[in-house]
Formats: C-alpha cells, sequence, structure tokens
C-alpha cells in the first residue's frame, strides 16, 4: 500500500541529511510493505522555528537533531486523517521497532520528554551527517549463526536491544534477557531469551 500522504512524506524527507534519508527511505518501505500508513510531517527546522517550538513548549533543546537534518516528526494516518492518539496502536508500535532496528532513536523511549511522533537519526552524533552526498542504504544486519545471549557483547547485541526495547549498551544482561523473553512470548517463539537464528530472523 502507498502512503496516503506519499508526495508530502517524500517532499519532507528529500530535505534530510544523507544517511538520515536513507535509512528514512527504507523505513517508508518497510511501512508500505505492511500495509501501515503515516505522514511525516516534519524534517529540518531553522534554528527560528526552534524557538518558536521551545517557546510552544513542544520541543526543549536548541541542540534538537531537527536543526541539523537527522530528525523526522510523524503522525499515524487512520482512514485518510491524522490520528494524534494512534501511537500506541500495534501496527505503529512495529512502526516504530523497525525505525529502532534501522538505527533510530524513538521519542517515546525518552524518560524526561516523551515524543511519540519523533524519530532522529544519531549518525556518528549531533551534526554529523552528511548533504548531497551518495549512500548506500544500511543493509539488513546478518546472522553470524552465534547466539546471541546472556553475556555476549557488542554490535549484534545492541540491535537486538534496539529491536526488543532496551538500552541499546552492547552488553547483554538480565534486564536485555528479560526482554528477549518477553519478545519471544509476544511473537510466539520459545522465550529462552537466547537470540538464536529462529528468533533472530523474526527480529530482522
Ligand atoms: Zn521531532
Amino acid at each position: 500500500m502507498t502512503l496516503t500522504y506519499k508526495d508530502r512524506s517524500l517532499a519532507n524527507m528529500n530535505q534530510l541529511a544523507d544517511h538520515t534519508k536513507a535509512a528514512a527511505l527504507k523505513w517508508v518501505n518497510f511501512l508500505e510493505k505492511n500495509n501501515m500508513d503515516i505522514l511525516i510531517y516534519e524534517t529540518i527546522r531553522t534554528e527560528a522555528q526552534q524557538r518558536e517550538d521551545i517557546q510552544k513548549g513542544v520541543s526543549q533543546t536548541m541542540k534538537s537533531y531537527h536543526l541539523v537534518g537527522q530528525a523526522l516528526d510523524f503522525v499515524p494516518i487512520q482512514n485518510g486523517k491524522a490520528d494524534w492518539n494512534g501511537y500506541d496502536h500495534p501496527d505503529v508500535q512495529k512502526a516504530v521497532a523497525e525505525a529502532k532496528n534501522l538505527g533510530f532513536e524513538w521519542g517515546g523511549d525518552w524518560s524526561h520528554f516523551v515524543d511519540k511522533g519523533h524519530l532522529q537519526y544519531v549518525y556518528k552524533g549531533y551534526g554529523t551527517d552528511t548533504f548531497g552526498q551518495q549512500v548506500t542504504t544500511p543493509t539488513q544486519p546478518q546472522n553470524t549463526g552465534i547466539d546471541i545471549k546472556q553475556g555476549s557483547r557488542g554490535k549484534d547485541v545492541e540491535r537486538v536491544q534496539r529491536a526488543v526495547g532496551a538500552t541499546p549498551d552492547g552488553i547483554f544482561g538480565p534486564t536485555t534477557e528479560a526482554k528477549v523473553k518477553a519478545y519471544q512470548k509476544h511473537h510466539g517463539l520459545t522465550p529462552d531469551g537466547i537470540v538464536g537464528p529462529k528468533t533472530w530472523t523474526v527480529m530482522f
């Protein structure tokens, strides 16, 4: 299914920095494949707009990732209309999980200022993404065939942590294990807390 507001979403996405845009395009492909509908209604913001948003109370920092083209704001679309209360819908949560797989940080995970329509692409840090460069879209992580479980460390652990909503610190501890078990239960997998090939395939 094509996004209802695809042209508008794409026009906004075109203003993003290169790697952020590539990841966002990949996300939109996933949404369309899975019949999920959203509108990307804002991406890059000027300093003046940001100052205004702070005054309105909808933003809190002058170091917003929007200023550097590394953030986007989206709203779920229900029956052709923006559904501002729709962020907790299971489909939207699936969309958010995929965005996290692609490397986005979700504003809904923030504890200080929850912002469920906000996704930012950290890349190599604030203001590090490029403009006007050719980039290859991020590839799906390949499973190395080694189980990821308590005690594991590294990039794959970070990916798993993002997918299950744990803090992506790259260290597979008891909290990550509990979240993996919950994820497995939810997806009809054996909840053993070990990310083997089966769980990996469902996750990615
Ligand atoms: Zn935002």
